[in-house]
């Protein structure tokens, strides 16, 4: 089994990944993007260097550097991802990216999984909270404060596949016929669902030393172990043996404490179908969850349509112990609207937002949030918020990033980080 760091270490891994960045002109990769990339970024980047230049004068500046991935990496290199990109990434550490074409059933393999895989990017971290003034499908939107940790690198997501009446099915369908006596359909496709102990033990280690930084009061692992035993069941049981191992001083099983944990965190966990009800009717109950990659991949957009849909949803995808991290928007290329300066660059600004904080500039992301906030309540935003609610004005991708700008206020002075 392959080595994971324990608590402590990673807590050590965390903070030096911290300071590597406390310089002023770090060098940061960026992907555009295929579809509305080429209306989101440009906003985005926008938004970007006007809060580090109002937060830090000319104390501190980006230096962004594009890398090629998708279509234009196509066009311009025949290839979806270049090695370029992905050395890139690995050289600075931390870099953001739009959204990418995946075609369904055949093609490519999904570029956004390999950037994933390839950089072993293991947390999917996506943090789910409510912005005043947006119409929501619920009714109580503002209790939907959940930060969720996918796991990214296995599962379904593996990409091992084979088709349906291939040889290679009828070669395995012999072989588990003849080692397990399991008879198979002959026309199936069949995926494997790897579920490792290394994996799941790291993930649910990042959620839980996440939730003791940031005085969470219980993590939640989601799961369908009632079916899936020895691959969803097993991620829970890593789960609470964890808990038991490495956090017995701040961490306390619902079974060990009987639902009353005192000063500790309260591990519990949920089956997943049981989960996407819950976090409708009681979604106040949930702090932080972990959770395998199918179900994140699910949890992540219900959750995101709860405060007000995927124009808002941020991402990141790290790798905790090595302190490389990719931050995206939890939404596609929606094709149909690219080119037109229409859809809202939300999400990947507060992708952003999530990178200035894993980067410890805290005062450049407090200075968007706050005028995200503002700019929304005053009813200046784009087509998917306007939805339901009365505006002025609809305003484009770039227009709102203008409006973002107009109200970021800053305390005199070069503020902390
Ligand atoms: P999608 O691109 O997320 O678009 C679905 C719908 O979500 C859009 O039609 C639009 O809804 C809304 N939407 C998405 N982004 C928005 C934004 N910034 N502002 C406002 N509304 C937004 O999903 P898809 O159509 O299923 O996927 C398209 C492609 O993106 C596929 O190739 C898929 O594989 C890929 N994809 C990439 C990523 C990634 O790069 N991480 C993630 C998911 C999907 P309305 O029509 O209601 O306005």
């Amino acid at each position: 089994m392959a080595e994971n760091l324990k608590r402590t270490d990673l807590i050590n891994a965390i903070e030096e990944t911290r300071k590597s960045f406390d310089t002023d002109n770090p060098t940061v990769p960026f992907i555009e993007g295929d579809g509305i990339g080429i209306d989101i970024w440009p906003a985005a980047k926008k938004v970007f260097d006007a809060a580090v230049e109002k937060t830090y004068k000319n104390d501190r500046k980006i230096n962004w550097i594009e890398v090629l991935a998708g279509q234009k990496a196509y066009d311009t290199t025949s290839e979806w991802l270049p090695d370029k990109t992905l050395e890139t990434f690995n050289e600075y550490g931390v870099g953001i990216k739009g959204p990418l074409t995946t075609p369904v059933g055949e093609g490519i393999r999904s570029i956004n999984v390999a950037i994933r895989q390839e950089l072993d990017l293991y947390v999917c971290l996506r943090p789910i909270k409510y912005f005043k003034g947006i119409q929501t499908p619920t009714k109580n939107p503002q209790d939907v404060d959940i930060t969720l940790f996918r796991e990214n690198t296995e599962d379904v997501y593996a990409g091992k596949e084979l088709e349906n009446s291939s040889e290679d099915v009828e070669k395995l369908n012999n072989f588990l016929k003849q080692e397990f006596g399991w008879d198979i359909r002959i026309d199936s496709g069949i995926g494997i669902k790897p579920i490792s102990q290394t994996a799941s033990e790291r993930l649910i280690r990042a959620a839980l030393n996440y939730a003791v930084e940031n005085d969470k009061k219980n993590v939640a692992l989601v799961h369908k172990g009632n079916i899936m035993k020895f691959t969803e069941g097993a991620f829970r049981k890593w789960g609470y043996d964890l808990v038991k191992s490495e956090f017995s001083d701040v961490a306390v099983s619902w079974e060990d404490c009987g639902g009353d944990p005192g000063d500790k965190i309260l591990v519990q966990d949920v089956i997943a179908d049981a989960f996407l009800q819950q976090i409708l009717i009681k979604p106040q109950m949930f702090d932080v969850i972990a959770t395998t990659n199918l179900n994140g991949d699910y949890a992540s957009d219900a959750l995101a349509a709860q405060i007000g849909g995927i124009g808002i949803s941020p991402g990141g995808n790290i790798n905790y112990e090595n302190g490389k991290a990719v931050f995206e928007a939890t939404h596609g290329t929606a094709p149909k609207y690219a080119g037109q300066d229409k859809t809202n660059p939300g999400s990947l600004i507060l992708s952003g937002v999530m990178m200035f904080r894993y980067m410890g500039w805290n005062s450049a992301a407090d200075l968007i949030v706050n005028s995200m906030e503002k700019t929304i309540l005053e009813g200046k935003v784009t087509y998917d918020l306007a939805r339901g609610r009365s505006v002025k004005k609809i305003l484009s991708s770039s227009e709102f990033a203008n409006a973002l700008i107009s109200n970021m206020k800053t305390s005199k002075g070069r503020s902390s980080k």
